[in-house]
Parts: C-alpha cells; structure tokens; sequence
C-alpha cells in the first residue's frame, strides 16, 4: 500500500493529511509532529488564547477521534534526516518510516534578536502554544512591557496583552513589509489611542540586565525598563532536513509549480516552501493560514493524481484593537494608491495598483470589500484602475 509521510504536523501537514483522505487517496497517511498533543492553529496564540478568551478547544484543528476515523496515523517525534536512498526518514529516537511520498511541512522558526542578552530570562517569542502559556503566565506580574518588532505578531501582543506596552520598531512606520503607509498610519493611531507608545526609527542594541532582563538599549542609547520582552522580528523557514537530504534550498525549499521539490517524490508546503508565485511574479515565501491551506490541498491533489499549477490568490488577516484587517493579493511593487470608504470611522479598503492593474486590497473592517476582492482578483484580468475609477472605486459594483 502507498505511504504518504507529512513531516510537521501543523496548519499546513494536517492539511495534506486531511486533504489525501477529501480526495479519496486510500493510501497510508502518516503525520509526524515534534510539538506536543494534537495538531493546533497558531492564528489564536496572539490573540484570543493571550487575552484568556479563547481556550484549547478553539486553538486544536481537530478532536483525537478524528484522526482514528479518518485513518490518519500520529507519530510523535522530530525527524532527524531523509534518506532519499532508500526512501525514509529517520527519527531523533532512532526509528525510521519509509515513504512513497514524503511531504515537508516544517514550518519556520522566530528570529533570535541579535544583540547581546538576548536569552535573558524574560525574553520571550511566540510560535508555540507551549510559549504562549509561559507568556500568558509572565504577563500576570510583569511592570514594564517592551515589544520588539512592530510587525503583526507584535502589534497583536500589543493588542491582546491587555496593559500599556512599549513598541520598538526599526523602521519608519509599523508593518512596514506587510502593508501600505496608510494603513500602517491607522493601526499606529489605534495602539497609541490604546495607550501604547511607538518608538519607530529605533533598533535595539542589547538587552541589559543580571540575569533577567531589565532594560532594553536602544541604537540611540536610550534605556527603556523592561521585565518583559516580546520580541516579534519575524522567522526564518525550517530548511535543516531539506539540506541534509541535498535538496534546492533557497529562503526556503525550493519547489516548483507543483510544489515538488528538486526531489519528485518530495514536496513541500506552507511557511517552509518558496514556490513560483503567479501573483508576484517571482518566487516567494508566504507566511499565513491561506497559503499553508491551500498548499496542502494541492499537494494532496498531486499525489491523489489530479496535478494542477498552484496559483491560489494569497490573503492574510490580522486582528488588532477592534480592528480586522484582511489583505487579498500582493502589495510589493505598487506605485499607486487609493484610499476608498470611511477612514474616521474605522471602515475603509486601500487599493493598490501595480502596472495600472489592481494588485491588493487592504480592508479595514470591511469584510464584503475584501470577499469582493478575492472575486476580482479571480476574474482574470485583474481589472485597470480606469474601470475602477469610473465605477468610483467601488470594489463590490465592479465585482457585479
Ligand atoms: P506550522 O504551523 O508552524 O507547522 C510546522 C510544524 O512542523 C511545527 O509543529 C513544527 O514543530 C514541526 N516540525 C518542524 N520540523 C520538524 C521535524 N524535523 N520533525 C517533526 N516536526 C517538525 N496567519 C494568518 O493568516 N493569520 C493570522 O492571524 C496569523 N496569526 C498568527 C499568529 C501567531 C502567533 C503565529 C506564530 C502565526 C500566525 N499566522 C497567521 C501564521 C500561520 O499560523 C502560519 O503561516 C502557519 O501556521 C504555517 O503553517 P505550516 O504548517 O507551514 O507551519
């Protein structure tokens, strides 16, 4: 019987798991995970689970009977290395799983700060529920908060910490990879009206203490107090395994199309894959749910038989203050702007254009502007900025 092997059992390998078995692949599944319990989704970490609003129930992706039911074989445990040779992985506790196909799902890890103190007590990441409790527990007794990284996963700590926090961040404006001047501009009102302080421009130097961290120094030589560091300065993808198996590695495992690595009996999938993006234009690395999802359900296609380019459209939300932003499509490289709906009151869409052509969409507490842009971008092509302006930039009467 065909073997199935999912390295990583997160957002992205539960996918595939549960994909293979929607498509009525009859095969053996195997999902091998390094974290503890079941498989989770992490969207909840830096949000509801920090606030204390959400709890297990809401972060697992599925009950233990599901797994049974749907044939999905749990292993726990870190793969070591990939035989590709005789086609198996071999675990950190000795024990080898052969494969017929082998799916990496690994994931990426948070950056380290590079400055000195940075493993100080009191200096903490988020990716895992494991962190994410001994954060919540931290937050109780802790004075002075500082966040480094004004990026999505800092600002929603900042969000959901439920105190006044300070944010540093080395650029000149918040999410500064992620979104456009104006909505960086809005969610910057929101936090300091949330009580928060931004130092944009800063980058930190070292963080300082006895043991424990204390202070956090800034480039500029400025001392914050801190006994609690957030540090959110983005990831780096999970590629050990691929380049011990002497896989093309390249930010990322590099696949094609198809999402088959260099190796065609490997692919690879979510945080860890850097594929050819047909909304980019180039290759790319995505960091979200939509990618780990849809990845899994077309790698699971190519296994099952039913192989089509992997074009899905990428969107992204995050959830801040009261405030839902979701983006559809790809903002790098726009040159032009427009702002469209009711910016004061909190409900608006950014519209980028790249080329003339409608390229992302920001919306700001306007749901029916960003399903009405997933519909756009679906129509191919993408429209012009004069359709949209003659329409007055209404996403929806475009869209009709
Ligand atoms: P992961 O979900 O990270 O899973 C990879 C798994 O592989 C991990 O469990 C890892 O431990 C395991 N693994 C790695 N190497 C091995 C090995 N050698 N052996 C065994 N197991 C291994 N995205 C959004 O779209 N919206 C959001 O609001 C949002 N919020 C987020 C909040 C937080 C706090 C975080 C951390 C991420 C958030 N994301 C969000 C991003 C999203 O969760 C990730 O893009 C998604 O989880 C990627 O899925 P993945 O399967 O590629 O990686």
């Amino acid at each position: 019987m065909e073997t199935v092997l999912v390295v990583g059992a997160g957002q992205s390998g539960f996918g595939v798991a549960t994909s293979l078995r929607d498509k009525g692949f009859g095969g053996r599944v195997v999902l091998i995970g390094d974290e503890p319990g079941l498989p989770y989704q992490r969207p909840p970490l830096s949000k509801g689970y920090l606030a204390g609003t959400a709890g297990d129930a809401q972060l697992r992706l599925r009950p233990e009977d599901f797994f049974a039911e749907k044939n999905i074989e749990l292993i726990p445990g870190r793969v070591a290395s990939v035989d590709r040779d005789e086609a198996k992985v071999v675990l950190e506790d000795g024990s080898a799983h052969e494969y017929d196909h082998l799916v990496l799902a690994t994931g990426s890890v948070n950056r380290v700060l590079p400055v000195p103190g940075s493993t100080l007590d009191g200096v903490f990441t988020l990716r895992t529920k494991d962190e994410a409790d001994v954060l919540r527990a931290a937050l109780e007794s802790a004075e002075n908060v500082v966040v480094v990284g004004g990026g999505f996963i800092g600002l929603e700590f900042a969000a959901h910490a439920g105190r006044p926090v300070t944010i540093v961040e080395a650029q000149d404006r918040l999410m500064a990879r992620v979104a456009t001047p104006e909505v960086s501009a809005y969610f910057a009102d929101l936090h300091e009206e949330a009580g928060h302080t931004i130092l944009l421009g800063k980058g930190v130097a070292a963080l300082r203490g006895e043991g424990r961290v204390a202070e956090v120094e800034l480039s500029d030589g400025s001392l914050l107090p801190a006994d609690l560091v957030l540090v959110g300065v983005g990831v780096e993808p999970r590629t050990r395994l691929a380049e011990g198996a002497g896989l093309a590695v390249a930010n990322g495992v590099v696949v094609d199309e198809h999402l088959r690595t260099s190796d065609p009996k490997i692919s690879a999938v979510g945080d860890c894959a850097n594929f050819p993006c047909v909304q980019a234009g180039t290759a790319t690395r995505l960091e979200s749910v939509q990618n780990a999802v849809d990845q899994a359900r077309a790698v699971a296609a190519v296994i099952a038989g039913e192989p089509a380019p992997y074009d899905s459209l990428p969107w992204f939300w995050t959830d801040q203050l009261g405030a839902k932003l979701q983006i559809a499509g790809i903002l790098t490289g726009a040159e032009k702007t427009v702002v469209t709906g009711d910016r004061e009151g909190g409900k608006f869409s950014v519209l980028s254009f790249r080329d003339g052509v409608l390229a992302g969409v920001e919306s700001v507490n306007r749901p029916p502007d960003h399903i009405a842009a997933r519909r756009l971008f679906a129509a191919d092509p993408a429209p012009r900025f004069e359709t949209l302006e003659a329409n007055g930039f209404d996403l929806k009467a475009t869209f009709a």
